[in-house]
């Protein structure tokens, strides 16, 4: 469990050296499947540190190491992300669409979670997911 006791301020360089550490791709059933080419770190709302690794799978079997982070993260029954990042071995990665729209779909408030993003840039996700599909969920108050 990733979770501590008492919430975490981890600086944006800190939460990156978290997801690095995770990253050293080793092969499966044959080289070309493969594990943890990419790591993922994010903080909760409540201070919580969550990680993860990616899949790498044949016939799109596999999974982002964000979706992992936010598996470990909803284990624990928590939904909302302050911030997120993921780096392969080399640099920050962005986050690809459908992560993007994993981490709006299990919690609205995601929406304002900060992304690290190449460069040393941050994003909101509300920047990275304009017009997002299911929007009219996302309006505080509102329920499918
Ligand atoms: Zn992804």
């Amino acid at each position: 469990m990733d979770a501590t006791a008492k919430p975490l301020e981890l600086s944006d360089a800190e939460l990156t050296d978290e997801a690095k550490r995770l990253v050293g791709e080793f092969a499966l059933l044959k080289p070309s499947l493969t594990a943890a080419a990419v790591g993922a770190a994010l903080v909760t709302d409540a201070g919580h540190l969550y990680t993860g690794i990616n899949l790498d799978l044949a016939c799109g079997i596999g999974f982002c190491a964000e979706h992992s982070a936010v598996a470990e993260m909803l284990k624990h029954r928590e939904t909302c992300v302050r911030r997120i990042v993921a780096v392969d071995d080399e640099r920050v990665v962005a986050p690809c669409g459908r992560c993007r729209e994993l981490l709006v779909q299990i919690d609205r408030r995601n929406m304002e979670c900060v992304v690290l993003m190449p460069g040393g840039e941050r994003r909101t996700l509300r920047q990275l997911l304009p017009e997002a599909w299911l929007e009219h969920l996302l309006v505080e108050g509102k329920r499918a």
